[in-house]
């Protein structure tokens, strides 16, 4: 039987990365029905929005979709497409892998933290007006108990079907005292009836300088939004980049799996980046569809390619302009040769 599918390549390096992640799912012998459907700034000449009702119906019809990166214009423009596939859908757990693995350049050892970032408020409600336009403006910042408990809940979860031992949980309580004041208490509740797992909580700031200096005292992370998508991509750092950082937006139906960068437009159609986030996306993917065989093996390619350290992207060679760097789609070629 094959899975019908939704790709959604997306925009900037999208469909290239999108491309390369198909031909190695593909070759791990399970099918795929993939039905595409574009999304993002291409787009908008063609449908007049950047997310056209299509995309949202497919996804809610397959259940599951593999996503490539989608551009967001910074400070005016269109809203995040990204953002609002989250939300619509109601893909309220971001769950973002970030663990170490052997030939990466300046990569900690042994890390393994999972980021459980919540992905439906915070910040990221866009409740923001110009109080007086070009002199001030204001952004109203959510969370809620209802929120609150469910992503908490999802992290201890996560951490007991996955053999994690330690749930952090990451706020600015001592300021933002209503809302991440709620937050904090809320998770103290829900860690409480998990009694099997470890809990303990950090403070933002002092949780980027922990995670730098000692990354491997931690294990899951629980973050409200702003925070999971800054401290995220911190934690991507220590492995070794945003080129082997991979993501998933589940929801209690339905789930969306997304490497955690973005678009990087300036490599766009160069065959240049790395396709590692993309396809351990699509492993993340393989697991939650029940081909937990088929998702070790393609981590396992992945790992193997990266540690011989020769067909890989500029971003692991330990000088970006290292002459022996293979192109996206000659990297994939090596992990398909690796899955075999
Ligand atoms: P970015 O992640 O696109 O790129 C930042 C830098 O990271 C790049 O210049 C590049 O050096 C490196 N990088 C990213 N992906 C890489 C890869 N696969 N291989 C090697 N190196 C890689 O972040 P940005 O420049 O801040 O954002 C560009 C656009 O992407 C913006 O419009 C932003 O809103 C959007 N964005 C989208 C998503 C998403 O689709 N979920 C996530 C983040 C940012």
């Amino acid at each position: 039987m094959a899975y019908r599918v939704t790709l959604i390549p997306g925009d900037g390096t999208g469909p290239e990365l999108a491309a390369a992640a198909r031909r190695v799912l593909e070759a791990t012998g399970v099918q795929f029905e993939w039905d595409v459907q574009e999304a993002g700034a291409d787009v908008m000449g063609k449908y007049g929005t950047p997310l056209p009702d299509a995309v949202l119906d497919s996804i809610r019809a397959n259940k599951v979709a593999l996503k490539g990166p989608i551009t967001t214009p910074v400070g005016t423009g269109f809203r995040s497409v990204n953002v609002a596939i989250r939300k619509a859908l109601d893909l309220y757990a971001n769950l973002r892998p970030a663990r170490a693995m052997a030939g990466i350049p300046n990569c900690h050892a042994g890390v393994d933290l999972v980021v459980v970032r919540e992905n439906t408020e915070c910040l990221y409600a866009g409740i923001e007006h110009d109080v007086i336009p070009g002199e001030a403006a204001e952004s109203i910042r959510i969370i809620t108990r209802r929120a609150t408990e469910r992503i908490v809940r999802f992290a201890f979860d996560y951490a007991r079907a996955n053999g994690r031992h330690k749930v952090t949980a990451v706020h600015k309580a001592n300021i933002l005292k209503a809302t991440d004041g709620l937050f904090l208490r809320v998770a103290r509740e829900v860690a409480e009836r998990y009694p099997d797992i470890a809990f303990e909580d950090r403070i933002v700031d002092n949780m980027c300088m922990q995670l730098v200096q000692r990354p491997r005292e931690y294990d899951v992370l629980v973050c409200p939004n702003l925070y999971g998508d800054i401290v995220s991509d911190l934690c991507s750092g220590l492995v070794g980049g945003l080129g082997v950082a991979p993501g998933a937006n589940i929801g209690a139906e339905m789930a969306v799996f997304e490497p955690v960068h973005g678009s990087a437009p300036k490599y766009a159609g160069q065959n240049r980046v790395n396709p590692c986030a993309i396809i351990l996306s699509g492993a993340l993917m393989l697991r939650y569809l029940g081909e937990v065989e088929a998702a070790a093996r393609v981590e396992a390619a992945v790992a193997a390619v990266i540690a011989e350290g020769r067909a890989v992207t500029y971003d692991l060679k330990p000088t970006r302009d290292d002459p022996g760097a293979v192109g996206t789609q000659e990297m994939a070629d090596a992990i398909i040769a690796a899955l075999k």
